[in-house]
């Protein structure tokens, strides 16, 4: 007989959900969660308070969020049907899957990568085709995911990987939405680290079935405010528009963002010391004896040592340094994710890395 679900009322098929777990105490120094510690410059903060202060709060948000669609529209040249925003990218993630997934449709998921899409499958009762990533590189086994592609509805391609930190080859992820019907999400939750030409924007225009997810919460050190958009083709708009929860993104969230994306250029010079950083760190790391330090295109750094499971309890109870431990999920054997930080947090990073070494 099967054994009686602890949750009577829990719908059978979500049973073995395993909630997602950020991991986060409270600590001096937090780089667990990919966030910008050097937050919104203060200028574009005060622009965002004034922004905020005469907003009706006793009314609905605009829906459809227009005046942000239209100015993220005007920022990547495209038109506002090619827009969605939502609470954040992982709104749209679940969006995406309620819209295009569901039973009976199959979702192409590269391990390791981020473990939202996973979960948000298994609650939208998407099949999963996992492809997996070479076991050393974490390179895309790109034959593997050509040869799959005939059976999938949605192919996730995280460029920047999370928590890999490399970059998918834009020259096959161009042939491959030419040989593919189904649709293929571009993960840029990174991208703004990356370099110049990592975006696959272009391909936006060369495509009817490519998109690409990108979020406020890391570049623009906003993952409090929960905002992320979507460019993608009318036709994924329109199929999205049918399942988002109409006012999910409130009134100053939609404020808060569009100042973001008009003052976009106010962010780059912190943008650019975390890239600087992270080479230094990448560097730094490197230096410590038995770490293994992965190249990164984002702001965080994977690391393998041994012990990376007591390393990081360590880090965290004798240094107040949270990072985050991925030593026990599959492929991530000893793997920790360092997010950039500051220089002062990076340097306290090093220092306790190499005193535990
Ligand atoms: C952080 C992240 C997102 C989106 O985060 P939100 O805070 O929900 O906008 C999407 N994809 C990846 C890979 C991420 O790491």
């Amino acid at each position: 007989m099967a054994q009686e679900s602890p949750n009577p009322w829990l719908a059978p098929a979500l049973a073995t959900l395993v909630p997602y777990d950020p991991g986060f105490t409270q600590v001096d120094v937090l780089l667990s969660a990919n966030e910008n510690s050097f937050g919104v410059p203060e200028d574009v903060r005060a622009a965002m308070q004034r922004a905020t202060e005469g907003i009706a709060l006793n009314r609905y948000p605009d829906p459809m969020a227009n005046e942000l669609r239209d100015a993220i529209a005007a920022w990547h040249g495209v038109s506002r049907g090619n827009v969605v925003v939502g609470n954040g990218g992982d709104e749209i993630i679940f969006n995406l899957l309620l819209a295009f997934g569901g039973a009976g449709r199959t979702l192409i998921d590269c391990p390791p990568t981020f473990s939202i899409y996973g979960l948000y499958a298994q609650i939208t009762g998407t099949n999963v085709m996992k492809v997996p990533r070479n076991a050393d590189s974490f390179e895309l086994d790109t034959d593997a995911i050509d040869k799959a592609a005939a059976q999938a509805n949605i192919i996730m391609i995280t460029s920047p990987n999370n928590p890999t930190g490399n970059l998918a080859d834009l020259a096959w992820v161009d042939r491959l939405a030419s040989s593919t019907k189904a649709l293929i999400v571009m993960d840029e939750a990174y991208v703004e680290f990356a370099d110049e030409g990592a975006s696959s924007v272009a391909l936006l225009r060369k495509h009817d079935n490519v998109c690409i997810l990108r979020t406020f919460s890391k570049a623009f050190g906003l993952a409090g405010v929960r905002c992320g958009y979507l460019l993608a083709p009318q036709a994924v708009v329109d199929g999205m528009s049918a399942v988002r929860q109409p006012y999910s993104v409130d009134v100053c969230a939609q404020a808060i963002a569009r100042v973001a994306v008009e003052r976009r250029e106010a962010f780059i010079p912190a943008i650019e010391t975390i890239r600087a950083q992270r080479e230094l760190m990448i560097e730094g790391l490197n230096a410590i004896e038995g770490v293994r330090v992965w190249p990164s295109a984002a702001n965080f750094i994977l690391v393998r040592l041994p012990n990376a499971h007591e390393a990081h309890l360590r880090l965290r109870d004798e240094h107040s340094i949270l990072v985050r431990d991925f030593s026990r999920t599959p492929g991530l054997d000893n793997c920790l994710r360092i997010t950039v930080g500051t220089p002062e947090e990076n340097r306290r990073v090093l220092d306790a890395m190499e005193a535990l070494a």
